[in-house]
């Protein structure tokens, strides 16, 4: 368990809920319109947040704020992700999952085991286009096999894509939207370029 940063505070990450952002480091994807570079290598630069901060931090704030979002990096590669949920919902936090999809059997798990109360999920492009927006070759029949647990399961969830103009469509948005359940949340949200991992996109 890697944690490269806390924000101990926000109300716009959370559907109706105070919440606090965890930023797990680490991610198996290298989007090149990311804006969380420090966080995307395995083993941070500096030195990580202990867990015992983030928990004390969570006791302290107990009843004033009502959720915690568990991001990053990408918080399914963490290692005992269960037993960490599982101490921040016995002090009556409602858990945000924000992940990439890439792996659909802890997501399955983490839902099977009613650990997550809402699911941000990233579509970072259409099918062809995957490799161009994630930067790096992955198995796309991941990402749909998450996007069919997400949709099939009772947690209340939405889909999202950064729209990348120099890199995207309209018509990449119609695709990604077409190949998600009809009545599922689907959000488009602008890249900004400041800080992106890649120049000049
Ligand atoms: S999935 Fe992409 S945008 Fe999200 S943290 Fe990883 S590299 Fe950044």
């Amino acid at each position: 368990m890697i944690i490269g940063a806390l924000q101990r505070f926000t109300l716009s990450d959370f559907p109706e809920k105070p919440a606090a952002i965890i930023f797990f480091q680490g991610c198996n994807f290298r989007c090149p319109f990311c804006h969380n570079g420090s966080l995307l290598p395995m083993r941070p630069e500096s030195p990580p947040v202990p867990v015992a901060d983030i928990m004390n931090f969570l006791e302290k704030k107990r009843g004033r704020l009502g959720g915690v979002v568990l991001s990053g990096g990408e918080p399914t590669l963490q290692n005992n992700l269960e037993k960490f949920i599982e101490r921040i919902k016995s002090m009556n936090y409602a858990v945000k999952l924000d992940t990439n999809g890439s792996r659909p059997e802890i997501i399955a798990k983490l839902i099977q085991n009613n650990l997550l109360d809402y699911i941000a999920m990233d579509i970072k492009a259409p099918p062809g286009k995957y490799a161009t927006l994630c930067g790096t070759e992955i198995d796309y029949s991941a990402i749909r096999h998450s996007i069919k647990i997400i949709s099939a399961g009772n947690v209340p969830h939405h889909f999202r894509t950064t729209f990348v103009p120099s890199l995207l469509s309209r018509d990449d948005l119609k695709n990604i939207r077409s190949s998600l359940p009809a009545n599922t949340l689907y959000t488009v949200q602008q890249f900004r370029k400041e800080n992106a991992l890649v120049s000049g996109l």
